[in-house]
């Protein structure tokens, strides 16, 4: 029998997870048997994927600046990089504007409905609020002066520091183009190898996909609050979801008029990753398949995706500055409030500082809200009324998160020639070795 493809496999054990919690929710015993025995084969499936997010940043960046042989090349790349981040980032920003404002979700918040809310959630929302306070008191340049780790062992000991382990895989990259050749070549042949390990273990954890999402999507069926308080959040869910859907069609748009990639195939070459995406909630925990799909099945040279989906996946977020905008703005309505333009303008800016901020890890986005939220003058208790939804949501806006980063290094590739026929025709057969 032929082998179903990686993704329907993933959808399968997404639904079943699903249908299999509902089913177990029934029981007395069943929420706390899920808790118990299936929640860490979900976990064990994320931490995997972490466990080598760091040694993929390092080996594939330093290979890939290598490369680069000179480093007028990694200059060019690196501002196309930035700048069609930028851009795509500002276009998703607004297009939440747009939605919110035509939508009015806040408007249909009664006043009895915005009291249970906050009074439900409150504990989570003062949480969330002491951790954005931390970030909150750093001054203009802390995010600059992170960059740099003043050691690289304690920077890739922990997953939070990516954009410092990125720093210095560039900064050795570079050092390994400037010394001559016969110096570098050893160094370069070990990073290649390594480079190929760590590709493998991605294929061998993707294997274990299909269980994975099972386990993920069943535990948070049953932690999952009421479903009553969900309906009053409809209007505000279905805006997130109307501008993400936008945004995925603004990429789509993108690809296929810069590199002639169909939708169709965009999607087809990105779907295992955008699944994990949904599932994980975490573009961090996505990133070595989203390498592996973009060299892979949509044709984006290695020197282009080892350089622009890590640092894609730890500052580009569309999803997240979307959500983050219509989130700020249904708060402003569900409270009563009238957001001037300038109030509006504002978001643009802070939104989209803010989720360059935001890490690629779940619930990230919700945390740089309330920098938002202060920015604009908004009550950050309003927190506490889109919590319920947030965890869905998330799911949503990482697959954005994802898409975006794809579709932009598709752009970079083929703006430095560097975009070519993808080496997997059929789009599952590493899977299947
Ligand atoms: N979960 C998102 C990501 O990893 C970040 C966020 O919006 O919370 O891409």
């Amino acid at each position: 029998m032929r082998k179903l493809e990686l993704h329907w496999q993933i959808l399968i054990g997404m639904l079943a997870g699903v249908l299999f919690a509902l089913a177990m929710v029934q029981l007395d015993w069943g929420p706390k048997f899920i808790s118990d025995w299936i929640k860490p084969f979900g976990n064990i499936f994320i931490n995997s994927l972490k466990l080598i997010a760091v040694p993929l940043i390092l080996g594939s960046l330093i290979k890939g600046v290598s490369d680069l042989k000179d480093i007028s090349k990694l200059s060019q790349m690196g501002g196309r990089t930035i700048g069609i981040y930028i851009v795509t980032t500002v276009i998703a920003v607004t297009i939440g504007l747009g939605v919110v404002n035509i939508v009015k979700p806040g408007a249909s918040i009664t006043e009895a409905t915005r009291i249970e809310l906050v009074d439900n959630y409150k504990g989570d929302a003062d949480a969330i609020k002491s951790k954005a306070d931390k970030q909150k008191e750093a001054g203009p340049l802390q995010a600059l002066e992170d960059l740099v780790p003043s050691n690289i062992f304690a920077a890739a000991s922990d997953n939070g520091n990516m954009l410092q382990v990125i720093f210095f895989a560039i900064f050795f990259g570079v050092g390994l183009i400037l010394i001559p050749e016969e110096k570098a070549a050893p160094v370069k042949k070990f990073f290649d190898g390594f480079n190929e390990v760590i590709l493998k273990l991605i294929d061998l954890i993707m294997l274990a996909a299909p269980y994975g999402v099972f386990a993920l999507l069943a535990a948070l069926i049953v932690e999952s609050p009421s479903l009553d308080l969900f309906k009053a959040l409809a209007w505000y869910a279905f805006c997130v979801v109307l501008g993400l859907s936008l945004m995925l069609g603004v990429y789509l748009l993108l690809v296929w008029v810069f590199t002639k990639i169909s939708p169709n195939k965009f999607m087809k070459g990105m779907s295992p990753a955008q699944l994990l995406a949904f599932s994980t909630s975490s573009s961090a925990a996505t990133l070595p398949v989203t390498m592996e799909r973009v060299e892979e099945h949509l044709g984006v040279d290695e020197e282009v995706t080892s350089f622009v989906l890590p640092i894609g996946a730890t500052i580009n977020m569309d999803g997240t500055s979307l959500y983050q905008a219509v989130a700020a703005v249904f708060i402003a309505q569900a409270f009563g409030m009238d957001l001037s333009l300038s109030a509006q303008l504002g978001i643009i800016v802070t939104a989209t500082l803010a989720s360059v901020g935001s890490a690629a890890v779940p619930g990230a986005g919700m945390v740089m809200l309330v920098i938002v939220l202060a920015q604009a003058g908004i009550p950050e208790a309003g927190l506490a009324l889109i919590f319920a939804v947030d965890r869905p949501l998330d799911m949503c806006r990482t697959v954005i998160n994802v898409s975006g980063d794809a579709s932009v290094s598709m752009m970079v590739a083929k703006s430095v020639g560097k975009l070519r026929e993808p080496k997997v025709k059929n789009w599952d057969d590493n899977y299947k070795k």
